[in-house]
This record gives structure tokens, C-alpha cells and sequence, in this order.
């Protein structure tokens, strides 16, 4: 899921400043889950600006709202009264969602509440490690299912850097050695031939670093 976290309330109040009527919109998916975005953050964003702008000397009037997607044009439907009603939205979406409500009205300022931060999972209670950057080339079928591009510090493709202490990374020491993970899943699956084999450098032009990406399923298209 895409995780995120909060900005601050004086970041918020910097943001909104001159502002007067503000839907807080909160997205139930992936930040709902993260616990940065959904409903409950709605309600507790929305009292501390309620609170903190009016010590700032501008009272702004806020409307609570949370749809079940915001990168959704289906969902962000159900929005659209509110979103009318308001000077201005504080999106507490990710940033494909504060972008897919600003693109679908274009008058309206949109604000960014949070700040998305990677593809992750929940690895225990309250604690998220990213998993993934989205390199839109998977090599995970290589890797035993682990990403060395995401996992290992320095993104090595063909092997542990020798940096590590114990099962430990080297560069993020309370983080395990992604190598580490790699030669023990691939050898609990009876793999560790894989690693025999060089890797040629990794081609980046199905990354970000090849500029904006776009899928397009001709199949479907109407
Ligand atoms: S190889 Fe690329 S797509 Fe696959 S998990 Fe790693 S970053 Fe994500
Ligand atoms: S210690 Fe392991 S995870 Fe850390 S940078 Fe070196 S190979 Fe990557």
C-alpha cells in the first residue's frame, strides 16, 4: 500500500493561510490504513486547525469529509458538493490523490496534507517499512522475493556490498542485510543457483529516471 504521514499543524496553518472555508478530505484506502488520512485524522486535523487557526488570528471554518478513494473520478463524485461549497480543499490523500482532485477542479486550491512516502507494508503495530519504489522493471522472481533495489541500502544487484556486521546492514545498522534475506529465502527454496549468475546493469528507462510513465491497455480502451 501507499503509505504517507501527516504534515505538521504550524505547516498546515502555513499552507492555509488566508484561507477561510477548508474541506479537510480524507481518502479510506491505503492512508486510512497507515493511519495518516483516513476519517479518525480528519476529525483530529480538522480540531487542531480549528484550534490553532484562530491563535494565528484567522478562524478558519472547516468541513470534514472522507471518500473511500481519491484517486478515484467514481469516488470523488461523492465529493463534489462539498468540494463546491469550500474556498479550498486540504487533501489528505497521497499525492496521486491530492492531484487527481486539483486536475478535476481546476479553480479550486488543493492542498497537499500529507507527505506520501513510499510503497510499503505493516511490519508490527504502528511501524511501516517500504517494500517497493516502483522500478517498473520487477526482478523479485531473481531475488527470492526480496528487493535489493528497495531493501539494500546500496542497491546491489549481485551481492552483499561485504559492509555488513552480523545479519546487519551496514548502512542502516537496525535494518537486516538485504543479502542477508536474499541467500537465505533462495536457499530455503532451493534457489541459490540464481546467484551464480551476473546480473547485467539494471536498465532505469521503466523508472521515474525515465520521465513520466504512462500504461496504456489497448485492450480495454473504448
Ligand atoms: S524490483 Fe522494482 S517493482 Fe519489483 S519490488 Fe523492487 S522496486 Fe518494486
Ligand atoms: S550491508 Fe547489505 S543491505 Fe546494507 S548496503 Fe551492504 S549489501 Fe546492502
Amino acid at each position: 500500500m501507499i503509505v504517507a504521514e501527516r504534515k505538521t499543524i504550524p505547516e498546515l496553518i502555513e499552507i492555509l493561510k488566508g484561507q477561510k472555508k477548508v474541506l479537510v478530505l480524507g481518502c479510506g484506502t491505503c492512508v486510512t490504513v497507515c493511519l495518516a488520512g483516513g476519517e479518525r485524522e480528519v476529525s483530529i486535523i480538522s480540531s487542531a486547525l480549528r484550534i490553532a487557526s484562530r491563535l494565528a488570528g484567522f478562524s478558519l471554518q472547516i468541513e470534514e469529509l472522507t471518500i473511500e478513494r481519491q484517486c478515484d473520478n467514481v469516488f470523488i463524485e461523492k465529493a463534489a458538493e462539498a468540494i463546491e461549497r469550500n474556498d479550498a480543499v486540504l487533501s489528505l490523500g497521497c499525492g496521486a490523490g491530492v492531484q487527481a482532485i486539483a486536475e478535476r477542479y481546476p479553480a479550486k486550491p488543493v492542498y497537499a496534507g500529507l507527505n506520501t512516502a513510499f510503497l510499503g507494508i505493516l511490519e508490527e503495530r504502528a511501524v511501516w517499512t517500504e517494500k517497493c519504489v516502483a522500478c517498473g522493471a520487477c526482478v523479485l522472481h531473481e531475488y527470492g522475493g526480496i528487493c535489493p533495489i528497495t531493501r539494500c541500502a546500496k542497491h546491489m544487484l549481485n551481492g552483499p556490498c561485504g559492509g555488513s556486521r552480523e545479519d546487519r546492514c551496514e548502512v542502516l545498522p537496525d535494518r537486516p542485510c538485504a543479502w542477508q534475506l536474499i541467500y537465505q529465502r533462495l536457499k530455503g527454496i532451493g534457489q541459490l543457483d540464481r546467484l551464480k549468475q551476473i546480473k547485467p546493469p539494471k536498465n532505469w528507462n521503466a523508472s521515474i529516471h525515465g520521465g513520466l510513465r504512462v500504461i496504456v491497455r489497448e485492450d480495454h480502451r473504448i
